[in-house]
């Protein structure tokens, strides 16, 4: 506790897969989001334990009292209000739909009568695509992870996906994978760090006061750069 010198340490949710923002590479977390926490808690003087997990795990374990927050390109939702408390936000995103290379009859969400659709468990892709789905007669196929979801495409047992822009389009560029972005973004949306709802006021300044000395000191353009280029 507080005056025996000790620095407290926070229990923290990570995506297990979800690069730019965090993967692993040489045996270490590493991406924005997992730069942006510990610099965040350098800044404000407590220690971090991550908790890699399927992203659709981790609101439940926060409330089951396993997580004190989560970092992990979550997107801020009034949905998600209702549990956890948000951190200013912290980066700008939003959902596009995703086919393979050589698919031509699929350019917008209307094109997807009778279609599979992949979507990850517990994101807000899923839900755009469980809102829509009766609207445009699409057929929901749901992933616990990112990869998967793009392996299924790729393959072409589904014929589309949707995910965050900034995060295909990071997969796209870095691997072959054999997809390709169609069609207008379908929301525009931001992340946050989420901690449970009206249980921890003090963590929350914390970080809000974290993030704002890093936008101040550069140190927030610098990881951005990092990973997304200038
Ligand atoms: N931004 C999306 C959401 O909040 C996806 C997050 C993720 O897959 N890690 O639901």
């Amino acid at each position: 506790g507080d005056g025996d010198g000790e620095a407290t340490t926070y229990r923290v949710g990570i995506d297990t897969t979800y690069p730019p923002f965090e993967f692993e590479k040489d045996g270490e977390y590493t991406g924005i989001d997992i730069d942006l926490i510990t610099a965040i808690a350098e800044d404000q003087g407590f220690e971090i334990d991550f908790n890699p997990m399927d992203f659709g795990g981790i609101i439940p374990a926060m409330q089951a009292g396993q997580l004190d927050l989560a970092i992990a390109g979550m997107s801020i939702t009034e949905e998600r209000k209702n549990v956890v408390d948000f951190s200013n936000p912290y980066f700008e995103a939003g959902l596009t739909l995703v086919v393979k290379n050589d698919t031509t009859d699929i350019e917008a969400i209307e094109d997807l009568e009778g279609k599979k659709v992949a979507v990850k468990t517990g994101t807000t892709g899923a839900t755009f695509a469980q809102n829509s789905a009766d609207e445009y007669g699409f057929e929901i196929v749901q992933f616990n992870d990112s990869p998967a979801m793009f392996q299924e495409v790729a393959n072409g047992n589904a014929d589309a996906l949707i995910e965050d822009y900034p995060v295909i389009a990071y997969a796209i560029a870095q691997n072959d994978l054999g997809l390709q972005t169609v069609g207008d973004r379908l929301n525009g949306d931001q992340y946050g760090i989420a901690v449970l709802k009206g249980q921890n006021a003090d963590l929350l300044e914390k970080i809000n006061t974290g993030l704002e000395n890093l936008r101040e000191s550069g140190k927030y353009d610098e990881i951005l750069n990092k990973y997304l280029g200038e």
